[in-house]
């Protein structure tokens, strides 16, 4: 794929001065261009039709609006579909697209929900996850940000209105990218996704929640915890030794401070690891400490990977410990199992395929 830079990463000023460089200097163009970018969803610029021929023409030889393409699809028998696109300099990511009747947290929902990467690989090393396998190879750019919800709303011919940044990757290890295309997801010019239907999921990257925090952006947050204390934590998230449950608690307390938005705590259930009743006693003080809900994951086997999956009466018992606690507890299976969905395993069967 030829290496083009993507109008799909610029802002409207950006978009003027593109305009104004290749000698177009009617304001109303800008307007025209955007609306062809994010309203009409163009995927080339040959089908902007109002615009002049001549400028179409330079638009096509210096920017691309696809930054990646679609290279295989696997759609699951509930409806989940999983896209793997290849980037310009050959790299893959994943992306996922789950269908409005599931929606988030497997709750029922008219939303269309798209599950985005923010990394090419990724360099936090969560013992459960396909992902970090091969390690970071690189972060996203802003246009291949957004350009997995652009391809999204390509193949599924509808509009992505919920985003969750739980794909390949820590999003708060790329924030100087992450930033720039939250707001231009957010900006009602752009894409115009509410920001309380956005989620940046974190590992538990402290002095990457500390900046979003300072940003001030309206977007939910889910946590990946896994542990409830920093012995079985560690075992299961490398990040815990670098930044341990006392470091990450504080800084989501912050968080919780400037925020009207439940945080969500995400905790994958491992047999023997971290399904153990104590364990959910001291969650349940993490929850209520921090006013957060919890998702309870039981986990999917993952090739190589040496963990398995509860028996579900230990599922139910942990689950049930919880609500006798009274926080709020939903338990989630892990939609796509049939197509590799889980982060990272689409992509890692095709590298070790090439
Ligand atoms: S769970 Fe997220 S942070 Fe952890 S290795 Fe996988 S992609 Fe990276």
């Amino acid at each position: 794929m030829e290496q083009l830079p993507t109008l799909l990463a610029c802002t409207q000023e950006q978009l003027a001065a593109i305009l104004a460089e290749a000698g177009e200097t009617k304001s109303y163009r800008v307007t025209q261009l955007a609306e062809w970018i994010w309203k009409k969803g163009a995927t080339n610029f040959e089908q902007m039709s109002n615009l002049p021929p001549t400028l179409r023409r330079t638009l096509t030889e210096r920017y691309t609006l696809r930054p990646l393409a679609v290279t295989e699809r696997r759609v699951s028998v509930g409806g989940t579909r999983k896209l793997l696109c290849r980037l310009q300099d050959g790299e893959l990511v994943e992306t996922v697209i789950i269908p409005a009747a599931l929606g988030e947290n497997g709750s029922q929902s008219q939303r269309l929900t798209l599950c985005i990467s923010s990394q090419v690989g990724c360099s936090f090393g969560c013992k459960f996850c396909a992902s970090g396998l091969h390690g970071l190879k690189r972060s996203l750019s802003v246009g291949e940000i957004i350009g997995q919800i652009a391809v999204a709303q390509d193949e599924a011919d509808d509009r992505v209105d919920n985003l969750v940044f739980m794909g390949m990757g820590e999003p708060l290890d790329n924030l100087e990218n992450l930033l720039p295309a939250l707001r231009l997801i957010i900006d009602p010019h752009a894409l115009g996704i509410s920001p309380r239907h956005i989620t940046i999921s974190t590992s538990g990257n402290v002095p990457g929640l500390k900046k979003l925090a300072q940003c001030g952006l309206p977007v939910r947050l889910a946590v990946s915890l896994h542990g409830a204390t920093d012995e079985v934590r560690s075992r299961i998230m490398p990040v815990n030794r670098k930044w341990p449950l006392s470091e990450l608690l504080s800084a989501l307390e912050e968080w919780r401070a400037g925020s009207k938005h439940m945080i969500t705590l995400e905790y994958i259930l491992i047999a023997g690891v971290n399904d153990m009743l104590p364990q959910a006693d001291l969650l349940a003080d993490i929850a209520r400490r921090l006013r957060a809900k919890i998702n309870l994951i039981p986990c999917n086997p993952v090739p190589n990977l040496d963990w398995q999956r509860p028996a579900e009466s230990v599922c139910r018992a942990f689950c049930r410990s919880l609500l006798a606690h009274h926080v709020p507890v939903t338990m989630r299976y892990e939609k796509g199992a049939d197509i590799d969905a889980a982060c990272g395993q689409l992509r890692r069967r095709t590298i070790e395929r090439q």
